[in-house]
């Protein structure tokens, strides 16, 4: 695909999410979880064609058994032979344990295993890992529309603390919001120069192809970044993305159904293209439509099958 014709795909995208605002604590994917949540009541009649996908797929709290597939798209897909992510590791630690958002291809897991290594070497003492996908994937019952594959997740900005934490530590603790309150840079009382060195250890991971977080960040990273700056194309400016960044790894090479994503332009990002985020109508604009939630319908068709097993 050319250049220009990757640009306006890309604009097209960002128009698309625009209406969300920079109202970035109403898209907070850090809110508190519960310690004893309860199960979701019996869906009157889950055959319906207009039953949203995803109050099926918030009901499957195992995985789909058989090898790893990752299906379909970030925003409209589903997963097959997921693995967990232990909820405590070496140099993580799982937050809000209760959504049992903890699970993603292998190839997710063996990123964040190795990536927790990686960050420790860049002066960071752990990682504390949001969101990744839900048992089977698909879409989410919150707002949240990507992580539907299992190759996407949330990181906190707020490093480990050293102990292991308790079950009301991870449930209601609340992550740090690195952005200054007017949204235009970082807030120097929060943001150090190991988040710098965090965001440039991910996107260093050959798996990584893009990694998503608050344009006020992205602005700090160009200015921090210093001579070394081939790892700055993948991080990308996105609304939200305060309080933790996304990391999205490749499609694995055995998923052949998986959709990968636009790959981002191989500019480092720095220039002008940053200047949309910072307008005005940009940063306070007006508050999204919600959409249509998705159905069976709008997802690739083995999504059905592993929604309905079992
Ligand atoms: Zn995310």
């Amino acid at each position: 695909m050319c250049a220009a014709v990757r640009l306006l795909a890309v604009l097209m995208f960002v128009t698309a999410g625009s209406a969300v605002a920079q109202e970035k604590h109403l898209i907070d994917r850090t809110r508190p979880g519960s310690l004893n949540p309860e199960p979701l009541p019996p869906l009157q009649n889950p055959d319906a064609p207009s039953t949203p996908a995803k109050e099926l797929f918030a009901r499957k709290s195992t995985p789909f058994p058989g090898p790893p597939r990752s299906i379909g798209g970030d925003f409209d897909g589903c997963l097959a032979g997921a693995v967990p992510l232990p909820v405590t590791g070496p140099a993580w630690q799982v937050m809000r344990p209760s959504r049992n958002r903890n699970w993603g291809n292998p190839q997710l897991v063996r990123f964040v295993e190795r990536f927790a290594k990686d960050a420790k070497k860049a002066g960071w003492n752990g990682l504390l890992i949001g969101d990744m996908s839900q048992p089977r994937g698909g879409p989410m019952l919150s707002d949240h529309t990507s992580h539907q594959i299992g190759l996407d997740v949330d990181i906190w900005f707020t490093p480990m603390p050293d102990h292991v934490q308790s079950r009301e530590e991870r449930e209601f603790g609340s992550a740090s919001d690195v952005v200054a309150p007017d949204l235009r840079d970082v807030d120097p009382k929060v943001w150090t120069h190991s988040h710098t060195e965090l965001l440039r250890a991910a996107a260093q991971d050959p798996a990584v192809i893009r990694i998503l977080v608050n344009a006020a960040i992205k602005k700090a990273l160009c200015r921090e970044a210093g001579a070394d700056r081939a790892w700055l194309f993948k991080v990308r400016p996105w609304y939200g993305h305060a309080e933790h960044f996304h990391v999205q790894i490749a499609c694995p090479a055995d998923s052949g159904e998986c959709k990968p994503p636009l790959p981002p332009l191989p500019s480092d990002g720095c220039g002008h293209e940053l200047e949309f985020w910072f307008r005005e109508s940009t940063l306070h604009g007006p508050p999204s439509k919600p959409k249509p939630a998705l159905t069976l319908a709008g997802l690739p068709p083995a999504c059905k099958q592993i929604v309905k097993a079992p």
